[in-house]
C-alpha cells in the first residue's frame, strides 16, 4: 500500500539527544576516547587577555580542526558548514544543536596569534604520542624514518630565477608574514642553512617553499613532511617540516630522534630508512653518538660501471690500516716513512690508499683494476666504519624486517595523501607547514588508537 507523501511539519517541541543519533560504531566516537584536552585551557591562558570579549573556546576549534584532518575536510569555510549539519561532527564539538558554529575567520586569527605564540598544536601533538605510550601501543625499539614532498601553496609564474633573487631587497617591516618567516628561518638547520646550493626558482609568496623535480613530472614548490615512527603499531613519535632536500630531511630525523628521546625517554635500538639517510656522516652520528644500529642501505656512489673492481673488492684490514686488492697486494696511505706522519685527511673527509707502480704494472688484473692509469688508488671515509657495520647488517634477516617495517611510513604518507587530501599545504609559510604537519601527524595518531584499541562491546 502507498503510503501518504512526507510533508514538513515542524513540532513545537523537541526532546532530542544527540549523543542517541551518533551510531556507536562512528570513527569520531571512537576516536573521542583518546582526545584529552582537559590541560588545553590553562596551557593557552597566559595568552588570553583578562579583559575584553570572551573567546571562543579554545578546545571547540581543536576538535573542529581534529574533525577537519581526521574526515579530510580541507577547506576551514567547508569544516565550519559540515560541523554546522552534521550531527556526529556536532557531537564530538560538544555543541548541541541551537548552538553556534564559530566563524572561519576564528581559526586564521587564532592559528597567527596564540596558537603559534604558545607552539598549541606541537603540544596537543605530543599529549596523543604520550596517551599512545601510555596505552601501550609504542614499542620503542624499532624506528623508522622517512620523508614526503608536499606541495606548498605557491606557482611558478609568482617566482624568481636564482640569478635575480636578492634577500638584502627585502624589508621584513611591510613584507608578507611568508616571507617573514622565510628571513627568520635563513640560519635553520632545516631551511636556509640545510645547504647552501640556492634553488633554480624562488616564491614570492612563500620563499621559504623548495623549488623541486625530485618527483620525477614537472618540477614545483614544495616542503618536506618528515615522519619518525615506531615500527610496531606505526605510531608517529616525532614529526617535522623542512626544506625539500636531502640534507635537510637528514638533519630533521636527527632533531627528531634527540627531541624524542628528551620529551618521551624513548632510546630505539635500530632506525630504518632509505638509501639517502645512508651518507657516512649521518651512519657514523647514528652509530658513534647515538648507540643506534643502521638498518639503512649505504649511500654508495664507489660502484663501477665500466666493468672494472669497485672500491667493495678491496678488502679492507683495520688493524693493518690498508686494503688488499683482488691480486693480494697492498694498498697503503703513504709509502714513505715520514718524520711527522700526516693524516692524509680531504677537505670532503676522504683518506686515500695507493697501490706501489712495482705490483700493478706486471699485474695480469690491471686491465680490470686501473686500465689508464699507472697505480690503482681506493679512497675512504673517515666515517667508512659506520659504513661497514651498515654492509654487514644489510646481509642479515634482521635487515630485511626492518625494511619491510620502514614501508609502514611510506603508507602513512599514502594515507595522508589520498585519504586526508593532504597533497597541497592550504597554509604558506614553514610555521603553515609545521602546523599542517603536526595536526596531520595528530590525526592519524588518533585514528591509529581507535583502530588499535576497539570500543568496549
Ligand atoms: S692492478 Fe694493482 S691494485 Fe689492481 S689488482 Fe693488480 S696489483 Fe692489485
Amino acid at each position: 500500500m502507498l503510503g501518504p507523501a512526507q510533508e514538513f511539519q515542524s513540532a513545537l517541541f523537541y526532546e532530542f539527544n544527540l549523543e542517541d543519533h551518533v551510531p556507536s560504531n562512528h570513527l569520531l566516537r571512537s576516536v573521542d576516547r583518546f582526545v584529552d584536552l582537559f590541560g588545553i585551557r590553562a596551557f593557552l591562558a597566559p595568552f588570553y587577555s583578562d579583559i575584553g570579549r570572551p573567546s571562543i573556546d579554545p578546545e571547540l576549534m581543536i576538535r573542529m580542526l581534529l574533525i577537519g584532518y581526521i574526515m579530510g575536510i580541507r577547506s576551514e569555510r567547508r569544516l565550519c558548514d559540515e560541523v554546522h549539519v552534521n550531527l556526529a561532527y556536532r557531537w564530538f564539538c560538544r555543541l548541541d544543536l541551537n548552538d553556534p558554529v564559530p566563524d572561519q575567520s576564528t581559526f586564521s586569527k587564532n592559528r597567527h596569534g596564540r596558537f603559534r605564540e604558545s607552539d598549541l598544536f606541537r603540544h596537543l601533538f605530543e599529549i596523543v604520542v604520550d596517551r599512545c605510550i601510555k596505552e601501550g601501543v609504542v614499542g620503542g625499539d624499532i624506528f623508522a624514518t622517512d620523508a614526503s614532498i608536499i606541495r606548498a601553496d605557491a606557482n611558478k609564474q609568482n617566482s624568481t630565477p636564482k640569478e635575480e633573487w636578492d634577500t638584502t631587497s627585502l624589508n621584513p617591516e611591510d613584507a608578507p608574514r611568508a616571507v617573514k618567516e622565510y628571513l627568520d628561518t635563513l640560519d635553520d638547520a632545516a631551511f636556509g642553512a640545510a645547504s647552501v646550493v640556492q634553488p633554480k626558482f624562488t616564491s614570492h609568496s612563500d620563499p621559504a617553499s623548495q623549488w623541486t623535480g625530485a618527483m620525477k613530472g614537472p618540477a614545483f614548490f614544495a616542503y618536506a613532511n618528515n615522519y619518525l615512527i615506531d615500527t610496531d603499531n606505526a605510531i608517529i613519535v616525532d614529526v617535522e617540516a623542512s626544506r625539500a632536500i636531502r640534507q635537510a630531511e637528514v638533519g630533521a630525523t636527527r632533531k627528531m630522534i634527540q627531541r624524542t628521546r628528551s620529551k618521551f625517554g624513548l632510546y630505539p635500538e635500530i632506525l630504518a630508512a632509505d638509501t639517502a639517510y645512508g651518507t657516512a656522516e649521518n651512519l657514523n652520528w647514528l652509530v658513534h653518538e647515538e648507540g643506534i644500529l643502521p638498518y639503512i642501505p649505504v649511500f654508495d656512489k664507489s660502484k663501477r660501471k665500466d666493468g672494472t673492481f669497485s672500491s667493495s673488492d678491496f678488502a679492507f684490514n683495520h688493524q693493518a690500516n690498508e686494503y688488499t686488492c683482488p691480486a693480494g697486494k697492498p694498498l697503503k696511505k703513504s709509502w714513505r716513512k715520514m718524520k711527522t706522519p700526516r693524516s692524509g685527511v680531504t677537505k670532503e673527509g676522504f683518506i686515500r690508499y695507493y697501490a706501489r707502480k712495482m705490483d700493478c704494472e706486471p699485474c695480469p688484473l690491471k686491465p680490470q683494476c686501473t686500465p689508464r692509469d699507472t697505480t690503482r688508488k681506493i679512497t675512504r671515509h673517515i666515517y667508512e666504519g659506520a659504513r661497514d657495520l651498515a654492509r654487514e647488517l644489510s646481509q642479515t634477516d634482521a635487515y630485511m624486517d626492518a625494511q619491510r617495517r620502514r614501508k609502514k611510513v611510506e603508507m602513512l604518507f599514502a594515507h595522508l595523501k589520498r585519504i586526508m587530501k593532504l597533497d597541497r599545504l592550504r597554509l604558506r609559510g614553514p610555521n603553515g607547514a609545521k602546523d599542517e604537519f603536526h595536526l596531520a601527524a595528530t590525526a592519524q595518531n588518533l585514528r591509529k588508537l581507535a583502530k588499535l584499541i576497539p570500543q568496549p562491546a
